[in-house]
């Protein structure tokens, strides 16, 4: 077995590989794998890790949350937007509250700082009401219609019609979050191996069948030659968390049914930092009204004081499945998209001056609908939708991926673990 050497994750797989160029292609047996350690990925490995599993996470970049983990707004959401029932909604509130107790048990900095969504226009009052409809009935606790006046009276640089409060929301950073995930699944015995990227699978009888690379081979494979993984893992449990290429991945399984693939869509966001502020201009998250594919360029506080806008919703074609998996996605923000952010966010914070928004960071979300389309709930799918025993694939974690993050670990464990 793996876990009786005494190697950390990227060492056991050079022993692998020294192994396999003297006995051809290795193949070992192992118990959990975990594919991507992200933040979802993290918190499912020290899940099973606490229930006595034997874990191998395996990532292709050189360490943990180098993904979308770390390419968000870093906010733990209440439930409000996601429709009654839907996985969404479930798992946010299960993970929200499992989220502030494990930050403060562990010494994660973080704040519930509340947020303010407001409308800037009477015609978008009923859809405020809507939300504030929406979270009730999904049980999120101390909402509240504010009027306008209220609302800029809690904050005075804000510019409103009216306002929905919600006290529950808050900020996490989420690095420190991951950190400390990683740290309790290791010291549950459950080894990270960077650099190893899984390229596919085969189902042989009732086996899953993992073929592995180094994730440098794969950054100087020409994308013609045929892929030959030096390893193949056969585990009992298999969950792929592999992010924007978690549905990429599942199809290059031989077996799954591909039909229960949904299709993907990207859609980039970017944000930008407001410069030379000593005093953050708001002390609450504030978001806008919804728009189609994401939240709205909303306000964004970190713990650092950083103030940050964004995402906007920018839709884009996907790349290649081994550049995917190397997470070779374009991140760069062009600053002229400053111009388009200056007349969204002057609509609730009319004094932002000019010149004051700097390129940030980028995110890109894993999204199950495209443009015009209503927002697809989470999939969460095992051997009964995929036909694969023992395989779980995570397709769509978008937001709010982060702050169910632990939710889902339970999910996954209580529900498919055997
Ligand atoms: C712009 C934006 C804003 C967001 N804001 C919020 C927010 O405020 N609050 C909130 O709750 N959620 C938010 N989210 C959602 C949240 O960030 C994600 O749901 C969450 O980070 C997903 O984590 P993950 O572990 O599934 O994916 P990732 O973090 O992407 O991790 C997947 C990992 O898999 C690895 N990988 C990929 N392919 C392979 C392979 N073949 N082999 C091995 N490893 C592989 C990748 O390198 C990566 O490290 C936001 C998302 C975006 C894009």
């Amino acid at each position: 077995m793996i876990f009786s050497v005494d190697l950390n994750g990227l060492q056991f797989y050079k022993y692998k590989t020294q192994a396999s160029k003297t006995f051809g292609r290795v193949k070992e047996k192992v118990d959990c794998v975990v594919i991507g350690a992200g933040v979802v990925g993290i918190a499912i490995a020290r899940e099973l890790a606490l229930k006595g599993r034997e874990v191998l996470v395996l990532e292709s970049a050189p360490t943990f949350g180098t993904g979308t983990s770390s390419r968000n707004s870093e906010v733990i959401h209440a439930g409000i937007y996601y429709p009654l029932n839907s996985l969404k909604a479930l798992l946010c509130l299960r993970g929200r509250e499992l989220l502030y107790k494990y930050c403060s048990q562990n010494d994660v900095p973080h704040k519930q700082i509340g947020k303010l969504i407001v409308s800037t226009r009477p015609s978008d009052i009923p859809k405020l009401n809507d939300l504030m409809k929406r979270g009730t009935q999904n049980g999120v606790d101390g909402l509240r219609m504010l009027e306008g006046y209220e609302a800029m009276k809690m904050e005075p640089e804000l510019q409103c019609v009216k306002a929905l409060l919600s006290p529950a929301s808050g900020i996490v950073d989420s690095h420190s979050l991951m950190l400390s995930l990683v740290g309790e699944a290791e010291n549950h015995r459950t080894v990270f191996s960077y650099n190893t990227t899984v390229v596919g699978g085969h189902l042989e009888g009732n086996c899953m069948h993992l073929y592995i690379s180094e994730s440098k081979d794969l950054g100087n494979w020409n994308g013609r030659s045929s892929l030959n993984p030096e390893l193949t893992l056969i585990p009992k449990f298999v969950v792929n968390s592999a992010g924007l290429s978690a549905p990429a991945l599942a199809k290059r399984f031989d077996g799954l049914n591909t039909d229960a693939i949904p299709p993907v869509y990207y859609a980039r966001g970017f944000y930008f930092t407001l410069a030379n502020t000593r005093v953050a201009p708001f002390k609450r998250l504030i978001y806008p009204i919804p728009e189609d594919g994401g939240l709205g360029v909303h306000v964004t506080l970190g713990l650092d004081g950083l103030v940050k806008f964004g995402p906007n919703v920018e839709w884009i074609d996907g790349i290649d499945d081994i550049s995917s998996f190397l997470n070779k996605f374009d991140y760069s923000v062009n600053a002229s998209h400053a111009e388009m952010f200056y007349p969204e966010i002057r609509k609730y914070y009319p004094s932002l001056r000019d010149g004051s928004l700097e390129p940030g960071y980028a995110g890109i979300r894993p999204k199950l609908s495209g443009p015009g389309q209503s927002s697809a709930d989470f999939v969460i799918q095992g051997e009964e939708t995929h036909g694969v025993p023992g395989l779980v694939n995570l397709l769509g974690i978008e937001s709010p991926g982060l702050t169910s993050s632990m939710a889902i670990a339970e999910y996954v464990a209580t529900r498919f673990l055997r």
